[in-house]
């Protein structure tokens, strides 16, 4: 996959093209847009926020009729925007809003068969609940890279004791077990029609996940109880020194993937305020509020928190952002 990095300015003139006809009034009130202080003759600065937008896993498998379908969302049951995935709404900020975003990043979840998040490796109910018990030597973890199957436990206290009997060496993961999903060349694992065709066409980065056999990830930058990194790391390590001001986060599942996502970057880059828009996500629980109250409750206490944002409101302040003359 390429692993260009695509400049806002690039986005904006191609959006022009692309545009569907259901969101051209969207894109002329930006396109509009004007200062009622300037005039027209003086050049043009970008003053945009630098911001990034990250696309967490809008593959098949989690939309309806895929494998782990994650279709639930804060819209209405039955209403037209209640749709299988959020494609559309993350259109709208692709196509309306690109040039906002300095940095556009894609996360892929990417399994090999018989991966360790899935009920069928370990001959389980999917949706079921296990406690991974990854003891804590070198054979285990020679050069930082998890590299054998952990122990498997119904429960935590045995876990637990299994952990202790190893004088307290090492990480218990608790893991739900899902249906095989996302698995690498099973084309469940693609992008949703549309978005796919956006990512080539457009060479955004992609980064992949879950591609430990021994490890699931659900956030895109490190992998369950940061065992290990996952490929976003690097990215967001680089950007240490000069971080975001803004980091959006997208995507599906708002409960698993985007969540674990948005609270790795929290915490990761202290300085940035990491923005979840709630519209442009899906999730497994029936409700939103059950779909990030486990994130509400990891987080609770810290400094940086993951905030939740209303698309229209999001959109209106983006809309007040031009330019310096
Ligand atoms: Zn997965």
């Amino acid at each position: 996959m390429d692993t260009k990095v695509l400049s806002g300015g690039k986005m904006k003139k191609q959006r022009k093209n692309n545009i569907s006809h259901e969101f051209e009034k969207l894109d002329e009130s930006v396109d509009d847009f004007e200062p009622a202080s300037c005039s027209s003759s003086l050049s043009q600065t970008s003053a945009y926020p630098k911001r990034w937008l990250i696309l967490v896993d809008i593959q098949e498998d989690f939309c309806a009729g895929g494998h782990l379908a994650a279709t639930n969302s804060v819209y209405r049951k039955g209403s037209k925007e209640a749709r299988n995935n959020p494609w559309e709404e993350v259109k709208i900020l692709l196509k309306n809003y690109g040039e906002h975003f300095e940095r556009t990043i894609v996360t892929q979840d990417y399994h090999p068969k018989n991966h360790i998040s899935f009920a069928s490796t370990h001959g389980r109910e999917p949706y079921s609940t296990v406690y991974l018990y990854y003891p804590d030597n070198k054979s285990w973890k020679p050069d930082g890279v998890v590299k054998a199957m952990p122990k498997l436990f119904d429960t935590e206290t045995l876990a637990s004791k299994a952990k202790r009997k190893n004088k307290n060496r090492g990480t218990i993961v608790k893991q739900v077990l899902w249906p095989d999903h996302c698995v690498q060349g099973s084309g469940g694992e693609n992008f949703v029609n549309g978005f796919k065709e956006y990512v080539e066409k457009e060479e955004l980065n992609v980064y992949q996940k879950g591609k430990n056999l021994f490890l699931d990830s659900y956030s895109g930058v490190w992998g369950a109880s940061h065992l290990e990194v996952s490929d976003l790391y690097p990215v967001v390590n680089e950007a240490r020194d000069d971080p975001p001001e803004e980091v959006i986060v997208v995507g599906i599942a708002l409960d698993y993937c985007c969540s674990f996502t948005a609270e790795d970057l929290a915490i990761e880059l202290p300085n940035s305020r990491i923005v979840v828009i709630p519209e442009a996500t899906r999730f497994v629980a029936e409700t939103f509020d059950e779909a990030v109250k486990d994130l509400n409750f990891r987080q609770k206490g810290r400094k940086n928190q993951v905030e939740f944002v209303p698309m229209n409101k999001f959109l209106d302040k983006l809309d007040t952002e031009g330019f310096v003359f």
